[in-house]
């Protein structure tokens, strides 16, 4: 493998960008021949398919020439080099299919053997032989997953991106697994920097101690389903932490939690946060559930029921992210909710323009005509806090007074405010 590597870095530095295509070949259910017949008929397979391909590749007649070598067991690579079109190159890969359509005679059997091919182009899909041979591994990988009874897939970026989605998905399982998913606290103030509550965010760390971003692991839990546990585990974890919090200091805060609407819209979820409440001795009043303004939007009426049997027993919602939906004002004010929250980007330009600025004022006002708190997220800068503390603007969450912290510096912090009076 290592001398053939060397061959292809030196057909990447001959061809000088002229394109060649390596092909990763891997036998369908091979190890259920060995596991059947012995390893000794394993290898003849082997033996016997390595010929047929062999002849294949010493067809010197042929424009198109093609390398291959086994890499290790039933794996293979193919180089193909000399096509001129996309087609040409596929007949190719089609006639090494094709030399397996007839059976093996091995032991007295006719074996059926299949395989799948993954390829990538050099320069179209990969720039050096590291990334070409594992994007034909990637695209070998799909199609052999596929189970379809084509067998041959070209690489795309869209292979990686699943791949790594697959990835991502199973560190969330892990982490639901082992109950690591853990959360940070972000404060959030008035305007006059008292301390309303905090605001619990889900955490997770890689098996190598590195941090993965909510940013990145929280859609692909939407997307498998897996979001209903994360966000549960935030939930228990976080009430918990804050209930000791408030016991021991004694002061009225509130605890923000991020909820899904695939999680809010799964039966059971009022009698989730009811046992949340009633386990963790947190009073309801003191619980306020955030959900994004845009997905609201696509599944009203059982979300809103939802959220009216909650608010009836004390607990607060707030509209996440307000701003970046398309809700219309009616729409808007038949959402049961009590805080609205400014998104991000709006203040980070809200200095840009007086236009900008005059925008937010008028989402300020349209939350306060709707009987609404309304927080502002993302403040990092002194002169976003003046524009806000000018527009009437009632809370603010943001790097400028405080990022998230963990359990213990959140602790820490209500510890010091206690403190000083
Ligand atoms: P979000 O609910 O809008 O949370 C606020 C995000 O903005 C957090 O990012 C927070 O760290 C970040 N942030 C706050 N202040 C500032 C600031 O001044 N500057 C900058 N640059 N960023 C600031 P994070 O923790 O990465 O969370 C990202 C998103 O992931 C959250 O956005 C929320 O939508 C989602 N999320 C987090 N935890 C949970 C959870 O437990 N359940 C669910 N369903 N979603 C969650
Ligand atoms: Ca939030
Ligand atoms: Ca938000």
């Amino acid at each position: 493998m290592i001398l053939f590597f060397s061959l292809l870095q030196s057909v990447i530095i001959v061809s000088e960008k002229a394109r060649f295509t390596a092909v990763s070949i891997d036998l369908n259910h091979f190890k259920s021949v060995n596991d059947s017949l012995g390893q000794d008929a394993g290898d003849k397979v082997l033996i016997g398919i390595t010929e047929r391909w062999k002849t294949l590749s010493a067809d010197e007649s042929a424009a198109v020439q093609n390398y291959l070598t086994r890499i290790n067991g039933d794996e293979f690579l193919l180089i193909i080099c000399g096509y001129d079109t996309e087609k040409e190159l596929r007949d190719t890969i089609d006639r090494f299919a094709d030399a397996l359509s007839e059976p093996l005679t091995v032991e007295g059997c006719d074996l059926y053997i299949s395989a799948s091919f993954g390829y990538a182009e050099y320069p179209t899909d990969a720039d050096s032989a590291d990334s070409l041979i594992s994007h034909a591994d990637a695209a070998m990988n799909e199609i052999k997953k596929a189970n379809s009874s084509d067998h041959i897939l070209r690489y795309s970026s869209d292979i990686l991106r699943n791949e790594h989605i697959l990835e991502i998905e199973n560190k969330i399982r892990a982490a639901i697994e082992n109950d690591t998913v853990y959360f940070n606290l972000q404060p959030q103030y008035n305007m006059e920097h008292k301390l309303r509550g905090f605001e619990a965010l889900a955490r997770m760390k890689d098996s190598d101690g590195s941090f993965i971003s909510p940013g990145e692991f929280i859609p692909i839990a939407e997307k498998v389903g897996l979001i209903d546990k994360v966000d549960s585990m935030v939930f228990r974890k976080a009430a918990d932490c804050f209930s000791r919090i408030i016991k021991k200091s004694g002061l009225d805060l509130t605890l923000s939690i991020n909820a899904s609407v695939r999680h809010l819209l799964k039966n059971g979820f009022i009698e989730e946060i009811q046992e949340l409440i009633s386990k963790s001795g947190i009073s309801a009043s003191q619980l306020e559930i955030e959900i994004t303004e845009s997905i609201l939007i696509d599944s009203a009426e059982k979300a809103l029921q939802c959220i009216n049997r909650l608010r009836d027993i004390g607990v607060k919602f707030a509209i996440d992210d307000f701003g970046t939906g398309y809700s219309s004002l009616s729409y808007l004010s038949k959402i049961p909710a009590d805080l609205l929250k400014i998104d991000k980007s709006f203040i980070d330009r809200i200095n840009s323009n007086e236009s900008s600025k005059q925008y937010v004022a008028a989402m300020i006002s349209m939350g306060h005509i709707m009987g609404l708190d309304v927080i502002s997220e993302g403040v990092e800068e002194q002169e976003q806090l003046e524009a806000l503390r000018s527009i009437g603007c009632d809370l603010i969450q943001g790097f400028i007074w405080g990022r998230p912290l963990s359990a213990d510096d959140a602790e820490k912090l209500v510890d010091s405010i206690t403190a000083q009076t």
